[in-house]
């Protein structure tokens, strides 16, 4: 069993003048309580308490390099000596953005912002200018940020509470959500085109964009039934609504083209964050010339004081150069896959409803009865107090994986590394 003594009395002191001990909330569903770290280099990461484990957490994704990338480290350092943030234009900034219309079949124009969040809600504001309507659809159990128009529908009490899937009830993440928010969106179940034909048509007047994750990572690791996403590219152009596609997880994670080229599907506005940075704090907007127009034309406004800082585009360039020059997606497929059939042969072996989805680079675990997963629904029926022991006993083995199940594969981790964890994953459901 390992040791939490130092992170338990630093989360003491600490939330005494952080709220909750923190600095996001996620950051409090760990075993036993949130950790504190002191050093990670590429698969590792070690505690206060010296515990070292195998990171499949990759810091909720963004670590597609793994931890301190010596290139990236260095690419920071070195364009952080310039300057660091210039309020102003710089070549690398220029730069960046060249190689992102290069990799991204529907970038032609881009805006970096500095999170997930926040350039979602750029692209909402671009699709009412563009569209001269209001609503936006979004998908039960998908996560598009904290900011109040999208904190809604990723956590219910239960199955039954969310009603009919015609017209799902939808809750609030927290308090102080702005119920206003509720009235900007429609929501359905994912995955369920007839409906979403049957639901645009009946709101065609009203949408402004459908908001989807290509892969339904946020709950579950659920990927698109064949046509769906089409079906939404179709009915987006029929209707004249913008097809925002939430590449925040699969951009850069699923090829480089993310899960556009990967789906072979062109949206009008996507999202990019986590893995383009390694870490650090930048994202994109990007779209067709149609549509980011009116942001390069001053229509629309988007801004950012932090924008485009000297480290943030050090580190995107470094990391996508990376990435380019080793083409290590082939290989995280395979690991990413090799280690979900360990864990499945190892469930099966020991008689636990412990099965596996996704694709590889990202996948998830679950206790549940189901062998495939549609839609949010579909999630609700898995055990999350088992889930809970199971990641926690993981722990105790020197695996760390995302508390609702999820496991990233970097371009680091290696054969011995999944063999490891198969090995710790089969020592856990053995005294399970
Ligand atoms: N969209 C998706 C699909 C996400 O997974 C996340 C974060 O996990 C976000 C948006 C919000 O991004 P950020 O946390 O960078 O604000």
């Amino acid at each position: 069993m390992n040791s939490f003594d130092e992170s338990k009395k630093l989360l003491t002191r600490a939330s005494k003048v952080l709220a909750g001990g923190v600095s996001s909330e996620f950051r409090k569903y760990n075993h036993p309580h949130a950790l504190f770290y002191k050093e990670a280099k590429g698969s590792q990461i070690t505690d206060v308490d010296g515990n070292t484990y195998l990171d499949f957490t990759l810091s909720q994704g963004p670590l597609i390099l793994g931890h301190s990338h010596p290139r990236v480290l260095q690419a920071v350092n070195s364009y952080s000596e310039e300057g660091q943030l210039y309020a102003g234009q710089h070549i690398q900034e220029i730069e960046l953005a060249e190689k992102i219309v290069e990799l991204i079949p529907s970038a032609e124009l881009i805006r970096f912002c500095l999170d997930g969040s926040e350039a979602v809600q750029t692209a909402f504001r671009v699709a009412r200018a563009k569209t001269g309507k209001n609503k936006f659809l979004r998908f039960e159990g998908h996560y598009h940020g904290w900011l109040d128009n999208v904190a809604w529908g990723i956590s219910t009490p239960g199955i039954e509470a969310l009603g009919s899937r015609e017209d799902p009830a939808c809750f609030a993440w927290s308090k102080g959500i702005s119920p206003d928010s509720r009235a900007e969106f429609i929501v359905l179940p994912w995955n369920d085109l007839e409906l979403l034909k049957a639901t645009v048509e009946k709101h065609k007047d009203e949408l402004a964009a459908i908001i989807t994750e290509p892969v339904m990572c946020n709950n579950g690791c659920i990927a698109p039934k064949p046509g769906f996403l089409a079906g939404i590219r179709e009915l987006c152009s029929q209707y004249g609504i913008a097809f925002i596609l939430d590449e925040v997880i699969t951009g850069f994670r699923l090829g480089l083209g993310g899960a556009q080229a990967y789906y072979n599907i062109t949206p009008d506005l996507s999202i990019f964050a986590k893995a383009m940075g390694s870490g650090y704090p930048i994202s994109a907007i990007v779209g067709k010339n149609e549509w980011m127009d009116c942001i390069a034309n001053s229509e629309v406004i988007h801004a950012g004081t932090m924008n485009a800082s000297n480290p943030t585009i050090a580190a995107s360039l470094a990391t996508i150069r990376v990435l380019e020059e080793e083409q290590p997606y082939e290989r995280m497929f395979r690991l990413g896959q090799q280690l979900m059939q360990g864990i499945a042969a190892s469930a099966e072996k020991h008689g636990q409803n412990l099965k596996v989805f996704g694709l590889g680079p990202m996948f998830v675990t679950l206790f549940t009865d189901l062998d495939t997963l549609t839609d949010y629904r579909d999630t609700l029926a898995a055990d999350k107090a088992k889930l809970g022991k199971f990641i926690a006993r993981l722990q105790d083995q020197g695996i760390r994986v995302i508390g609702r199940g999820l496991w990233y594969i970097s371009a680091v981790h290696t054969e011995a590394e999944i063999e490891q964890a198969i090995e710790a994953v089969d020592q856990v459901l053995r005294e399970f």
